[in-house]
């Protein structure tokens, strides 16, 4: 890492296999411009996944398809560093020892737990009251300066500055560094249903990693503008997920004809998502050139994995050492 960078970044990310639109635009493009200003940390939680997660057959290779996606994509490993969270196992030692002064009501009381909770009642487990503390042990151990947060996730990151605040507090040190959030604007990308977001769990996304000929079926699925019936009807781009996507994808000469003739009915929605899948896949064609190049030797993702954690594992062993001390462990 070089020492003319602004700070450190940490982030994670939970293994979700291939990802998607959803996920380029809200996080990895992120993800990639970071590496530009920051030393950047990203991990993928396995260990988080396992709070939800009863059917792990899928982890492993879930892990390696998102890793290969954010290698082919642009993150730089040999100034970055990328990493599975559970090759480092002080996380959990400092995630034991971050509970400690963590009070259970704050847990149970955040809306992130709640809903979980509602959606998994068979499986209210410990670790997932315990999730934010977990989250805060990954942020702290790799003393990372700035987290690249959403709005949504920010009650996350205030809750990591109050753990580390009451850990310094009660130990009387100053080891333990207070992250800043870094407020990034997390577009809401919509899936091809035109009403949720993005997700794979709904299957209404598009993968990055798909076929071009995969890509356009998936774009001439999407749903348009529900008042425009026929090839005749003026259609209204505001309120079409394809045109959003255009404004994403499509030259701004592109996206102002759709604007128009969608309007006066001058394009049919069939040609308009042509348009767009076109749009597509000639963005993606080189992030699919460098997956398929990679994905021939997996070992090397492995090996990549390997490395990041033996970089991290250097932060996070000098750290422990330093977390033992201040609390006088002995
Ligand atoms: S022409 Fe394009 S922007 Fe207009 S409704 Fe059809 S798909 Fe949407």
């Amino acid at each position: 890492m070089t020492t003319t960078k602004k700070g450190r970044v940490f982030s994670g990310a939970r293994p979700t296999g291939r990802q998607h639109l959803g996920n380029y635009l809200g996080a990895i493009q992120n993800y990639v411009a970071l590496q530009d200003d920051y030393d950047c940390v990203y991990c993928i939680v396995d260990l988080h996944a396992l709070t939800t997660v009863e059917d792990t057959h899928n982890l492993r290779e879930n892990t390696y398809e998102m890793a290969l996606d954010f290698l082919a994509a642009g993150i730089r490993p040999d100034e970055s560093i990328i990493f599975i969270q559970s090759h480092v196992p002080q996380v959990t030692e400092l995630h034991t020892i971050l509970s400690m002064v963590t009070p259970l009501g704050k847990l149970t009381d955040l809306p992130t737990f709640k809903e979980k909770a509602r959606e998994q009642p068979h499986n209210i487990n410990y670790g997932l009251v315990g999730y934010p503390v977990l989250m805060a042990a990954d942020i702290v151990l790799y003393k990372a300066d700035l987290v690249p947060v959403g709005i949504d996730q920010a009650p996350h990151l205030e809750f990591t500055r109050e753990v580390v605040r009451s850990f310094n507090y009660r130990y009387n040190t100053n080891v333990l560094i207070e992250p800043q959030m870094k407020s990034t604007e997390v577009p809401k990308v919509l899936g091809i249903d035109g009403q949720q977001k993005m997700s794979k769990s709904l299957n209404n996304h598009i993968e990055l990693a798909a076929t071009p000929v995969e890509t356009q079926q998936r774009v001439m699925q999407m749903v348009t503008d529900p008042a425009r019936l026929r090839r005749s009807d003026p259609g209204n781009p505001d309120v079409c997920n394809v045109f959003s996507l255009h404004k994403v994808f499509s030259t701004p000469e592109q996206v102002a004809m759709v604007d128009v003739e969608c309007r006066r009915a001058g394009i049919g929605c069939v040609d308009c998502k042509k348009l767009l899948a076109e749009n597509i896949n000639a963005h993606l064609e080189p992030f699919r050139e460098r997956r398929t190049a990679l994905g021939k030797n997996p070992q090397d993702i492995w090996d990549i994995l390997h490395v990041g954690a033996g970089r991290a594992s250097r932060i996070a062993v000098q750290t422990m050492a330093e977390v033992r001390q201040a609390i006088g462990l002995p």
